[in-house]
């Protein structure tokens, strides 16, 4: 499929919108109202920090609503002022976040449900409004909306659309697209239904794998079955890795994806000299800044002396989770919950560990005085910060 024909038809068409309605500043005023906090501003001048009585809590310096993903919640507010009776969906979770999803259910503003793990287009009827996420929709998505004649709402962060060209330029360049993210996950879902060629790596250890098979050739089977559902389909290791191109899924680990870069760009510089470099090998910045600040951010944290982190932010969210996973890596004991009602009485938490389904400890905040790091992921509002706050605040004073 012609991807970029199909957009250039589709950006063009009355029933797509990708700009807003002109209802911005009047929905300004309820989200503000919903999602912000008076008391982050404050801790904010106090140099990131807040004291009461034994507890001091300290703010990272980025962290919470990226632009992309307010612009997307402005958007959808803005989408049923506009129209107000219209059958309003969402191709898939706004942003990962249950409150302002909640919120958005509230408005009758629908989510595609799923059916036997995909997603039933079929409640879809035709002219329905359908608004696209923050992280975008597959190019198969838009296109059966687009035959629907649905008014589509592109809320797409420019940041993945950014992904979406870098993966097109591979595709001119019949170059195969190696996307650092994971296969599942419904931007990277998105991102490769740009591509023609693609291989999905979740980490530096795939990458490595790949990087070796690139070099010293190696089990075809094997390599077929571990990266089963992450490859574009006819993809063949032993021909289809000679020209690779770098993209990512934009919440994953700035580090991370530099890192499998240089691994690819270190691999076919040794395998066809660096000479030929250029010919085997594309690497266009995709790293989002939202991303990038708030990992440097939570880096920025480490330096101060910490005895528990609270990471606050959905738990299907994945740049929340990699905050949780360098938490982890500086051996802080860390909590990753979505909202206060997460911090319960008798000194509880019930909170997701790494990899793990919810659980709840006991005792979690024993020390006194305690100093607690506070992040929070690209799509949680400051109202759940801050409300988590004041909710530690009050057990600790035994309020
Ligand atoms: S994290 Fe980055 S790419 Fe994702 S919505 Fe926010 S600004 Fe856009």
């Amino acid at each position: 499929m012609d991807t970029k024909a199909f957009t250039r038809t589709l950006k063009k068409s009355e029933n797509y919108n990708r700009k807003g309605f002109g209802h911005a500043e009047e929905v300004a005023v309820v989200i503000e109202s919903a999602y912000q906090s008076n008391l982050i501003p404050k801790i904010r001048e106090n140099n990131y920090t807040l004291q009461q009585g034994d507890v001091t809590i300290k703010l990272a310096k980025a962290f919470g609503f990226c632009w992309g993903v307010e612009r997307s919640v402005v958007m959808a507010y803005e989408t049923r002022k506009h129209f107000p009776t219209a059958q309003i969906w969402i191709t898939y979770q706004l942003i990962h976040n249950p409150s302002v999803n909640q919120d958005l259910r509230d408005l009758q503003i629908n989510f595609i449900p799923m059916m036997n793990g995909k997603k039933d287009f079929s409640v879809v009827g035709n002219n329905d409004v359908v608004i696209l996420p923050a992280f975008g929709a597959s190019i198969q998505e838009m296109q059966m909306l687009k035959e629907k004649s649905c008014t589509i709402v592109d809320a797409t962060c420019p940041w993945v659309s950014k992904v979406w060209n870098a993966v097109e330029k591979h595709k001119k360049k019949k170059i195969t697209s190696i996307i650092h993210g994971k296969y599942s996950h419904a931007e990277t879902i998105a991102t490769s239904s740009f591509a023609d060629k693609y291989l999905i790596v979740l980490n530096n250890l795939q990458a490595e794998y790949v990087c070796n098979y690139i070099l010293n050739s190696g089990n075809r089977d094997e390599f077929m079955a571990k990266f089963k559902g992450a490859y574009s389909e006819g993809f063949d290791p032993d021909q289809d890795l000679e020209q690779v191109g770098i993209a990512n899924q934009t919440t994953m680990m700035k580090s991370e994806t530099e890192e499998i870069g240089k691994l690819f760009e270190r691999t076919m510089s040794k395998k066809y000299g660096p000479d030929k470099l250029n010919e085997h090998y594309q690497n266009l910045n995709t790293i989002c800044d939202a991303t990038q600040e708030r990992q440097d951010a939570m880096a920025g944290l480490f330096n101060q002396k910490l005895d528990i982190m609270l990471v606050i932010g959905g738990f299907n969210s994945s740049n929340t989770t990699h905050l949780h996973e360098m938490a982890i890596e500086s051996g802080i004991p860390s909590y990753h919950i979505d909202s206060d009602s997460r911090i319960l009485s008798g000194n509880r938490i019930e909170h997701k560990p790494l990899g793990c389904e919810v659980e709840i400890s006991e005792g979690w905040l024993h020390k006194t005085p305690v100093v607690i790091g506070v992040t929070s992921g690209a799509s949680t509002p400051d109202k759940v910060v801050e409300d988590t706050i004041h909710k530690i605040l009050a057990m600790k004073s035994g309020r």
